[in-house]
């Protein structure tokens, strides 16, 4: 068989752990023999992180905004631990949070959805995808105990050094006091992201904030969206026949749970960190999510919503069987293909993304597994496979399928 032909080289970003196993299995049994694979290589393993200052993780960002689109395998954010059993330099900073920074994007994660892992919520029958905005709010707030009566005020002072106050409360007696900030430009970008991604999809959009109660913050955000949607994006949804509504976030929550699914759910950072969990636990597991960072500039790099599996890994080491489950990993090959594919105009490009992952899908239908879905899957004839067994299993359905 003739290899699949590629234009533009993907952004590759090498990670790792059990994931760096994983990553290499996936290109050696299920994307080399088929596809003619183009791809700028990029060590963003802890070791090389640390032999090049981290310079690599930045080298990747800019990568990303030339060629547009990258895949990154989950990589290890250091801890103390990590310090010691790396040796390490430095403690370097999260890939993730460095790459998000130079991109400026907003993070959308989608469930996987196959018959057997059945959703916690019945009539949830296609994905909910989260939007989450990644800046500011209560992640970069400022907090004080107050130990007893007093006045607390919010004083902003312009360049000119002329103040503006407001009084947060008269105390008195001891209480708390937190002060946290966004930007508009920051939001924009959100919205823009949000916007870009439901046409990309053709999903509608839902947007959800407590406007009622914070008059200012978060009417803010409800303001730029509306202004940008009617600016730039309401014929364009019009056109695509997808609807961008939005409610009160304890409407959406209703809404939410009553849905069958299949829209993207914009949250404020705090709002999408714990709504993600939530939608990812009631869907089944983290290891069949997909996840997407997408900039306002439409870069995409694509990735697992899972770490580096790190107890898989060592067992791995010690050359005991493993059951990693891979499919976010392929998930985030197929999404890097299928949008390269798109942006260079290769049908058969997209067909492969497209078919690779209806042969994960089938075969776990089919009743083969990894363990933590050995676990969870309501088939009756289901057998656990190890990693590489599992890996070799959906290759066979692919070649049955190409
Ligand atoms: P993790 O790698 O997500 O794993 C936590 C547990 O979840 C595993 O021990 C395993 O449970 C289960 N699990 C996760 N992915 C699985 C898969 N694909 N197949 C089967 N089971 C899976 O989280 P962690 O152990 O807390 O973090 C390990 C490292 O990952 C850390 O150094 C952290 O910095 C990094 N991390 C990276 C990213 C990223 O790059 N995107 C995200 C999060 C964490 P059992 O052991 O019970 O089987
Ligand atoms: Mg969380």
């Amino acid at each position: 068989m003739e290899k699949i032909r590629m234009t533009t080289p993907l952004v590759e970003m090498d990670g790792d752990e059990m994931t760096r196993v994983l990553w290499k299995l996936i290109k050696d049994e299920l994307l080399l023999p088929f596809v003619d694979l183009k791809t700028e290589y990029y060590d963003l393993g802890l070791e090389h992180r640390n032999e090049t200052n981290d310079q690599v993780t930045a080298d990747s960002a800019e990568a990303t905004k030339k060629y547009g689109v990258a895949v990154k395998c989950a990589t290890i954010t250091p801890n103390a631990a990590r310090m010691t059993e790396y040796d390490l330099k430095q403690m370097w900073k999260s890939p993730n949070g460095t790459i998000r920074a130079m991109l400026d994007g907003t993070v959308f994660r989608a469930p996987i959805i196959v018959k057997g892992v059945e959703p916690y919520v019945k009539n949830w029958t296609k994905p909910i995808t989260i939007a989450r905005h990644a800046y500011g709010d209560v992640y970069k707030a400022t907090e004080m105990k107050i130990p007893a009566a007093g006045k607390a005020e919010l004083v902003y002072t312009n360049e000119a050094g002329e103040e503006q106050r407001e009084l947060i409360h008269e105390f008195d007696g001891a209480g708390i006091i937190q002060g946290m900030h966004n930007l508009e430009g920051s939001i924009e970008s959100f919205a823009r992201s949000c916007f870009n991604y439901a046409l990309d999809t053709r999903q509608d959009l839902w947007f959800a904030t407590k406007d009622t109660i914070s008059k200012k913050y978060d009417h803010t955000f409800k303001d730029i969206f509306a202004e940008i949607f009617e600016k730039e994006y309401q014929e364009k949804f019009d056109a695509a026949g997808i609807e961008y509504f939005y409610t009160l976030i304890d409407d959406a929550v209703a809404r939410v749970m009553r849905s069958e699914g299949g829209y993207i759910w914009a949250c404020k950072n705090y709002d999408g960190d714990v709504m993600s969990d939530m939608v990812a636990t009631a869907f089944g597991s983290l290891s069949m999510m997909t996840s997407v960072l997408v900039s306002p500039q439409g870069y995409f790099e694509y990735e697992a919503a899972h770490g580096t599996v790190q107890r898989h890994y060592y067992k791995y080491l010690k050359g005991e069987e493993t059951s990693t489950n891979p499919i976010a990993t392929i998930f985030a090959w197929t999404g890097a293909l299928r949008k390269r594919g798109e942006l260079d105009h290769l049908q058969e490009l997209q067909e492969f993304a497209d078919k690779l992952e209806k042969a994960c899908i089938d075969t776990i239908e089919n009743g083969e597994m990894t363990g933590d879905l050995y676990l969870i899957s309501t088939l009756e004839n289901k057998k656990k496979l190890n990693t590489e067994e599992f890996i070799r299993a959906i290759r066979n359905t692919l070649v049955s399928l190409l």
